[in-house]
């Protein structure tokens, strides 16, 4: 899940000619042939916050500017049905943390809990050590879908590319990115973890990582203290520093620049993943404050064309029959904005039988959705008639109060684009309108005449707020992670400047081989003939950086 870093992205810098000239890792790994054996995959996210109902403050992790010392008294909060939301400080970045042990009947902090794991070592701080067996069946179901890692752990087995990388990494913590982090061990690298929301900790599989020697500070419903908490310790260990940044949501990267400036002296380099966390490098760049080489993953092709569409097309339909359990045969749904978010809600809508109307502000889009057989409309030509409105702009204000005012009686309205705002929740919250939460995440708003409109998480990223997202997406994207990571860290002095990157297109590339083989491909090759004509390396790339795909 991802979107775009605005005019900022103007200024990446394309490193696949330089990647091209020297050792580059990722020509190095995909000149190896793709074993049709590897198993499965994984992918990527956004977030944001449950908030209790009717209550119009989004709650988000904001920087802290001066905050060093932490309270002493931890708050013990939230531990209770927040499995799957996800915190907007970290805009693209998922949440399938279904997580079975929530153990909401202790309200002990795990900051005051003396733990160890089998080995004796305390060097982390979970919910519950105990939980790790569970945890370890969570990743073993996660890595039945996640192949393209676990071949790259069997193929890099050797030579380990991170032997040496210290990795300080915060992400969500679930059982996918616990096969991310498991292989980033395999292929040398030490690891240091935190999550970057505070609800989508997957408490078990957090245990697991512990148990398994990975310094893992986090736990779900953590106060905004334990999450600034959990991010130090994870940076400040006495006798040892991190040389490599993996970050979603930029909120690691930022606590490493505020309070440890000279870590910066070490790191090779920062994989960001999330849209906010890349709009930041930007801003870094920009103002000259980038002091290390960074990869912008969110823009990778195998992310964004990936993630966004293809994630979107299986979720979508999750959310929301998981929320209101609707038949969509039949139904007039209207989709806002046809980007590749759109695209992917409206295919999945079609094959179920709805008849989809879009609405779109490029003509550009608006022509592909003709094209693809949609009816491109104005919101208010259909708003009386429309049973479900899925806004997917990243824009805000697509859906107005007066345009809620005159939707049916027991039409749905969600959003599947990054920001809350896109539909004008705050605009509800009058006296004249009651509130009814008939389930988590759903609410029942209810007209003084009786009509009742149904609003799903509250205006928030559908999917990842009531739905789970495909492991197999996740893959994807947790694969183009440990690749950048290891270019970063491998790359010749010289390679990357103190800049902000895209993936050399190769790597891209790569990505996508390794994730043939669960789908029994078979490539065809160019002859040298061939190549010749089409003035190709054989072994690729085989798209110019401006190929629009
Ligand atoms: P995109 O830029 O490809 O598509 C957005 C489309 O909305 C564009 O075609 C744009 O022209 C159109 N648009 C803008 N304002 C509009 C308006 N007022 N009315 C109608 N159309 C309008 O972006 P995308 O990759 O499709 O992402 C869209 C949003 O979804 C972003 O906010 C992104 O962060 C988010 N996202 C969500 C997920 C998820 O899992 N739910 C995954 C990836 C991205």
């Amino acid at each position: 899940m991802s979107d775009s870093a605005g005019d900022s992205k103007l200024e990446v810098k394309q490193a696949s000619k330089e990647a091209k000239e020297s050792e580059n890792v990722a020509e190095k790994y995909s000149a190896m042939t793709v074993s049709k054996n590897s198993d499965v995959t994984m992918g990527e996210l956004s977030a944001f916050n449950t908030v209790p109902a009717h209550k119009p403050v989004k709650k988000q992790i904001q920087f802290v500017e001066d905050k060093q010392e932490f309270s002493r008294f931890p708050t013990k909060t939230g531990r209770r049905s927040l499995s799957r939301s996800i915190s907007q400080s970290s805009t693209d970045s998922y949440s399938s943390a279904a997580s079975y042990t929530d153990s909401s009947d202790d309200e002990t902090s795990p900051r005051d809990k003396a733990q160890v794991n089998s080995k004796g070592s305390g060097d982390f701080c979970v919910k519950n050590i105990k939980q790790a067996e569970f945890g370890r069946r969570e990743i073993e179901i996660a890595e039945q879908d996640m192949s393209a890692l676990i071949s790259l752990r069997k193929r890099a087995q050797g030579e380990k590319p991170l032997a040496g990388a210290k990795i300080i990494g915060c992400t969500h913590i679930t059982a996918q990115t616990a096969v991310l982090i498991e292989t980033l061990a395999a292929l040398g690298a030490q690891c240091r973890w935190t999550a970057c929301n505070i609800y989508s900790t997957q408490n078990e599989v957090a245990a697991a990582l512990s148990e398994a020697g990975v310094a893992v500070f986090a736990w779900k419903g953590e106060s905004e203290d334990d999450f600034w908490w959990c991010i130090d310790r994870c940076v400040n260990m006495e006798g040892w520093q991190a040389n490599m940044i993996l970050d979603d949501g930029g909120d690691l990267t930022h606590w490493v620049y505020k309070k440890y400036p000279n870590v910066f002296k070490k790191i090779r380099g920062i994989v960001e993943e999330s849209v906010t966390g890349v709009h930041r490098l930007y801003q870094l760049s920009k103002a000259g404050k980038l002091s290390v080489p960074a990869m912008n993953v969110n823009d990778s092709v195998t992310k964004q064309k990936f993630d966004n569409l293809y994630c979107c097309r299986e979720s979508i339909l999750d959310g929301l029959k998981r929320t209101t359990d609707v038949m969509f045969g039949g139904k007039q749904v209207v989709v806002c904005g046809y980007g590749e978010v759109g695209k992917g809600c409206c295919a999945a809508l079609k094959a179920l039988g709805a008849i989809v109307y879009v609405t779109e502000i490029d003509p550009i889009c608006a022509l592909q959705a003709c094209m693809d057989g949609f009816r491109v409309v104005k919101l208010n030509e259909v708003i009386r008639q429309v049973d479900v409105i899925i806004t997917c702009t990243g824009n805000k204000n697509v859906v107005t109060r007066d345009q809620l005012d005159r939707m049916k009686n027991g039409s749905i309205v969600c959003n599947m684009g990054h920001s809350n705002t896109e539909i004008d929740v705050a605009s509800l919250r009058t006296p004249e309108l009651t509130w009814e939460r008939v389930r988590s995440q759903v609410d029942h708003v209810i007209w003084p005449d009786g009509k009742r409109v149904i609003l799903l998480a509250e205006g928030r990223l559908l999917n990842l707020s009531c739905s789970t997202v495909p492991t197999f997406v996740l893959s994807i994207t947790a694969t183009t992670q440990a690749l950048a990571l290891i270019e970063l860290y491998n790359a010749p002095e010289g390679r990357y400047k103190q800049d902000v990157y895209l993936l050399p297109k190769k790597m891209d590339e790569y990505v996508a081989s390794l994730h043939l083989p669960t789908f029994d491909a078979h490539l065809t090759e160019l002859s040298d003939e061939q190549a010749k004509y089409l003035g190709l390396n054989k072994n690729g790339p085989f798209k110019p950086n401006y190929y629009r795909y």
